[in-house]
């Protein structure tokens, strides 16, 4: 790495800087040349390529404070605790991980585990994220690959890795340790693979662009290739028979049709039907597919639902909580953290008792069901409150998850102030003694994690 002597001085990365982990080590820019105007074309680069290793070095840091969280929460739990009905240890950090950095639980699981593997089994390559020889793209490949491989493969793989991953894209290096992996490990491979195609599954995402994708994921590699190749005959053969659609659009046309059980046209149908069109897997994409009924409609149901604003003194409400909470944590050594914030919860949610009961009696009905079960327009009103289930990170819609008593049910507390929707994972996180949530006013709910820290859950938050 060149050093540039008038403006940027580069340090070497991989001496890292543990003992002074609050500078960054790397960058420096000197009183002359700070602006990125100043610097020129070769110095831009270096700038860029330092940002980058700064970025791995971070990720690192990221990876190796999730691990030690990780380690602690595990080893706190004792086998005695182990309930199916409570969240594991294992599962509730990732939980704790998705409320902090704000993401989903699925990339909180994805992190948890690659910071478990990078200070475990690949601590190479964490060595080499934190020294920026590789990226936190190139670690991940290393992770997934080795991922189920056996120890001495895993090393074996990880080291050869190791000695190119700096010079190769995620794309070159990911073919050539499958490659690696694939005649260490053949058998390992294989059964991955089966394991993979056991999670089949169909995933529907929105688009920001206001379309949808749908897609078939984790198909047998066969099956895959088959549905499209059949498709894309039928499509060619329209093309060539005067079409002018785009190739790609008639793809997506004919297998929208196939999956609304739409009829086709008869020529079309003919070409998916006939084992002669494509080799021996002709009859998958017909027979799969055609005759299923689309989801549509369900799915919008209860979608078009007006959501309230949250009104000004909801939102004070709100503000007051997490004062008090501040408040409380204050100068808490951090053991005691979590019994001093859950404790301000619980005073807030007892101090608003009486002004609760009077709203919740307000209109027609009288605060609280007798029923455990509550009645369909109590749902309906809930649902709509929270679209979705009310961990901050969780998108899973409402209609599919549990309406859960925030306080365990007794009689008379089936109400809008004690009900919100939890999908069953998170339902099973809130059943743990090291979590606590809170519904301090109907729909405002205040979640407390082990480590002391809160969310508070707005009705319209998303
Ligand atoms: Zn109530
Ligand atoms: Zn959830």
């Amino acid at each position: 790495m060149k050093i540039v002597s008038t403006s940027v001085v580069i340090a070497n990365p991989r001496r890292g800087d543990e003992g002074r982990a609050s500078v960054l080590p790397g960058i420096r820019v000197s009183d002359r040349k700070e602006r990125l105007g100043d610097l020129s074309d070769d110095e831009l680069l270096e700038v860029a390529q330092t940002a980058r290793r700064h970025a791995s070095w971070a990720q690192a840091r990221e990876l190796a404070a999730i691990a030690e969280l990780h380690r602690r929460r595990v080893e706190a739990e004792t086998d005695g605790d182990l309930d199916y009905r409570i969240l594991p240890a294992q599962e509730s950090v990732t939980e704790e991980v998705a409320a902090a950095l704000t993401i989903t639980s699925n990339s909180a699981a994805a992190l948890v585990h690659l910071a478990e593997r990078l200070t475990g089994p690949l601590a190479a390559t964490g060595a080499a994220l934190e020294a920026g020889r590789i990226d936190l793209a190139r670690a991940r490949v290393i992770c997934d690959v080795t991922d189920s491989l056996p120890d001495r493969a895993t090393e074996l793989v990880e080291a050869a890795a190791l000695e190119r991953a700096s010079d190769q894209t995620t794309g070159q290096l990911r073919r050539r340790i499958k490659r690696i992996a694939q005649r260490l490990a053949p058998a390992s491979v294989e059964e991955r693979k089966r394991e993979a195609v056991r999670r089949r599954r169909m995933e529907l995402w929105e688009n920001p662009s206001g379309t949808a994708d749908l897609a078939l994921c984790d198909l047998a590699v066969e099956d895959g290739h088959a549905i499209y190749n059949k498709i894309t005959a039928v499509a060619q053969a329209l093309r060539a028979d005067g079409d002018t659609r785009p190739l790609n659009a008639i793809r997506a046309d004919l297998a929208t049709q196939l999956l609304r059980g739409v009829p086709l046209p008869d020529a079309t149908r003919d070409l998916l039907t006939k084992a002669s069109v494509l080799g021996t897997e002709a009859s998958v994409a017909g027979e799969a597919l055609a005759g299923q009924t689309s989801d549509r409609e369900r799915c919008q149901d209860g979608d078009d639902t007006d959501h309230p604003a949250v009104d000004a003194e909801l939102e004070s409400l709100a503000n007051a909580a997490h004062e008090l909470l501040a408040e409380a944590r204050g100068s808490v050594r951090s053991a005691d953290r979590q019994r001093a914030v859950g404790r301000a919860a619980q005073r807030i949610h007892h101090r608003l008792a009486v002004a609760r009961d009077l709203v919740c009696q307000g209109d027609r009905q009288s605060h609280g069901q007798p029923g455990y079960r509550p009645p369909a327009w109590m749902r309906r009103e809930i649902e709509a409150r929270h679209a979705t289930c009310v961990f901050p990170t969780c998108n899973q819609p409402s209609h599919r998850c549990d309406l859960d008593h925030t306080v365990p049910w007794r009689p008379g507390i089936t109400c809008r102030c004690n009900l919100a929707p939890l999908c069953r994972r998170h339902h099973r996180l809130k059943q743990r003694l090291d979590w606590k949530l809170f519904q301090i006013w109907p729909g405002l709910l205040i979640w407390v994690t082990p480590s002391g820290t809160w969310h508070i859950v707005r009705p319209d938050l998303r």
